[in-house]
């Protein structure tokens, strides 16, 4: 077998090995079953188990409070920027705040408008000089009135994260968590819907996840198909129909791994927060060779966007790296350079590999 490599990708991305271990033993047959998850019934026993264990392990993890929902949808997460405002706004007078952060919300807010009336409270291409940072408190005026307020936690293309949530008031707060779910902590009390697929941090694409105040499950002022309620979802607990059977299953394996091999969030998030660290002091003691995308008070401890002194030794870089077992470094287009995304499952040896390979780079095309 090809050996595996440090593989840096933004999603879908690296899982932890034990939990592929896992899959692969149980991949002809689940202990006690005789088929393979992919080959029962969703309304079987055997599923209903895994469907219960991976709820059972998300509330544990995140402490989620008894009046939210936890769904487990299709469609990613470009499916939720037209659910949200399906189920939230559509056919009535109201508004959504949307903070632009970055990509993502930038998308998030396009989508939603098709649905009903949105207002961009901040942007931060312009005020965020490309979107670097994150808007402070001051900055928002936000509407007292609005149907929810809309931000991306972790911006996961240009490597953005919240110090802290903005504060919201009475405002219900609606937050794509796509790359920040599971890497740290939670207050989910914070939240009327946070929600994040899961190819990131939390297993493979297939599966979203959305955790929801019970409260707004019933708040669409238009009929619905019933994919596409929440409150529907919630009542048929995401099996209106087949459900992402076999994502499902592998994030109860990955939420698994978070509560037993590595004993939870705040664990995680001090992993997190030590792996950042390594990666960033490489850019900062580089003399300027290697410039970070975030401002530094909103450095993401998930994706580092970073570039070097010309667009040639971007490219260089890339390919060098690709040859010492250092995989997908190439950054966004819109960003350019380059991303190392260090999430949960990228072990702390393949950040060190990466940090020596950056000091060692530098050395030798300077
Ligand atoms: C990856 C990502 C998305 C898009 O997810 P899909 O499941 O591909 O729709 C949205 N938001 C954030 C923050 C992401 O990181």
């Amino acid at each position: 077998m090809q050996e595996r490599l440090y593989n840096f990708s933004a999603g879908p991305a690296v899982m932890p090995v034990s939990v592929l271990k896992k899959a692969q033993e149980e991949m002809l047959c689940l202990p006690g079953v005789g088929a393979s998850v992919m080959e029962i019934s969703h309304r079987s026993k055997p599923f209903d188990e895994i469907i219960t264990a991976a709820e059972t392990n998300v509330r544990t993890l995140l402490a989620v409070p008894d009046n939210y929902k936890v769904l487990f949808l299709q469609g990613g997460a470009l499916t939720q920027f037209g659910l949200i405002p399906m189920n939230l706004i559509a056919g009535t007078d109201r508004s959504a705040d949307y903070i632009v952060s970055g990509t993502w919300s930038k998308k998030a807010a396009a989508e939603a408008k098709t649905q009903g009336k949105v207002n961009i409270v901040w942007d931060g291409k312009v005020s965020g000089n490309g979107f670097r940072r994150k808007p402070s408190q001051s900055e928002l005026a936000l509407n007292p009135e609005a149907a929810y307020c809309y931000i991306t936690l972790n911006e996961t293309i240009e490597g953005i994260q919240y110090p802290v949530e903005p504060e919201t008031g009475n405002v219900p707060l609606v937050a794509d968590a796509s790359s920040e779910i599971f890497c740290r902590p939670m207050d989910v009390n914070k939240y009327g819907i946070l929600y994040a697929c899961a190819q990131k941090n939390a297993g493979p694409a297939g599966v979203t996840m959305i955790i929801i105040r019970e409260d707004l499950l019933d708040k669409a002022a238009i009929e619905l198909p019933s994919m596409f309620s929440y409150k529907k979802q919630a009542e048929a607990r995401s099996m209106l129909n087949t459900p992402p059977c076999f994502s499902i299953y592998m994030l109860r394996l990955v939420t698994e791994w978070l509560l037993h091999d590595i004993g939870g969030l705040d664990k995680m998030y001090a992993i997190n927060k030590e792996k950042a660290a390594l990666l960033y002091d490489v850019i900062d003691s580089s003399n300027g060779y290697y410039k970070g995308h975030a401002d530094k008070e909103f450095r993401s401890i998930m994706n580092v966007p970073f570039r070097l002194p010309s667009e040639d030794l971007d490219k260089k870089f890339q390919q060098d790296a690709a040859q010492a077992g250092l995989m997908t470094l190439g950054g966004h287009r819109s960003v350019g350079g380059l991303r190392a995304s260090i999430y949960n499952a990228m072990p702390r040896e393949g950040v060190v590999a990466l940090c020596e390979f950056m000091k060692d780079f530098q050395n030798k095309n300077s």
